[in-house]
């Protein structure tokens, strides 16, 4: 009888440390004091009712062990209700020392962010920003902008041919001729857009890349309204103290044609390794329509006169930014392109 009551008491205690050890919340940890301790259905209270039934030589040794239990019954309740206290206090269960999830932000590319700040000086000029067809027919690349096949020029553009007489363009320019097909002057636009040349890949060269052009058309534009536009954009662009200059060349759909230089932004013009030591940064090609573009699209070319211009984005952000290697700007390396977020 003593030896089975003792049993029980002790495999009460192993039941009490589960129990109190399970209790995750204050109201859990009564209510395990309640089926314990509880004075009607407690299980401790249950036992201990039956030492009474004990005779007078057991009864000291169970109820030891019966103290013994309640005591440390009550003493695991005290503990685990301080604990659950504290946690309760401490704030919800985080572990403050666990690495953060990390944050993925996007970013302009550089170029593009190049290619926005191009389209919204020229807008604040009066330029709209048009688009067209990457594939184009030969027609649209080389003929309509006074480019034979046969012209030596055509040689520049070493070209991805597609299919015979349709490639992928070599120039925006096509979208010059598209633009005064579909419009009447007076016509102002900025075009920018991919263009593909069959160039090596190397460190300034890439077969794929962004170009930006501008085209204004209407009655009595003379080459003072080139140079004004181009001068104000450099000034917007490069910063006030920014000059131009225009040095003769030659392009089959200009006449006469220059290429543009803006002065050294990085040595302030007193001669540094971007600027090869003349204090002049090569920019853009530009110069006034070719009349036979005129009578390609069907304007009069006695009535209108115009001036375009051209550049790359890449080359713009590469100076800007001091990126050695175009190649940079293709090779989607997260690390790089952050920087410019
Ligand atoms: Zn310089």
């Amino acid at each position: 009888m003593v030896s089975e009551l003792i049993d029980e008491l002790e495999s009460l205690e192993q039941e009490a440390r589960d129990l109190v050890a399970r209790a995750e919340s204050v109201d859990e940890l009564e209510a395990a004091r309640i089926r314990l301790l509880g004075r009607k259905e407690g299980r401790l209270t249950a036992v201990m009712k039956r030492l009474g039934e004990l005779s007078p030589e057991e009864r000291p040794r169970a109820g030891a062990v019966s103290n013994r239990v309640k005591n440390l019954i009550a003493s695991l309740l005290e503990e685990r209700e301080a604990a659950l206290k504290e946690a309760t206090a401490a704030g919800p269960q985080i572990d403050l020392t666990l690495p953060a999830r990390r944050q993925w932000r996007g970013a302009r590319h550089p170029v593009g962010q190049v290619v926005d700040e191009i389209c919204d000086i020229l807008k604040g000029l009066g330029f709209s920003r048009v688009r067209g067809p990457e594939v184009e027919t030969d027609w649209y690349n080389f003929t309509a902008l006074n480019t034979p096949l046969d012209h030596p020029a055509a040689d520049m553009h070493d070209t991805f041919y597609l299919a015979p007489g349709v490639l992928l363009r070599s120039h925006t320019s096509p979208v010059q001729i598209r633009t005064m097909q579909a419009f009447k002057p007076p016509i102002r636009v900025v075009i920018p857009g991919m263009v593909y040349r069959r160039d090596p890949f190397d460190a300034s060269h890439a077969p794929g890349f962004e170009q930006i052009e501008g085209l204004a058309v209407d009655e009595g534009i003379t080459f003072v309204d080139l140079k004004a536009t181009l001068a104000e954009f450099a000034r917007r662009f490069f910063g006030a103290q920014a000059n131009v200059r225009f040095r003769p060349s030659f392009f089959p759909f200009t006449e006469p044609s220059a290429e543009v230089d803006v002065s050294c932004m990085i040595c302030k013009a007193a001669g540094c390794s971007a600027c090869k030591g003349t204090g002049w940064i090569e920019i853009m090609g530009a110069g006034m329509v070719h009349p036979r573009l005129f009578d390609n699209v069907g304007y009069d070319r006695e009535k209108y006169t115009g001036f375009a211009f051209g550049m790359g984005p890449a080359r713009i952000a590469m100076l800007r930014y001091g990126i050695p290697d175009i190649r940079l700007l293709y090779d989607s390396d997260v690390r790089f392109l952050q920087q410019f977020s």
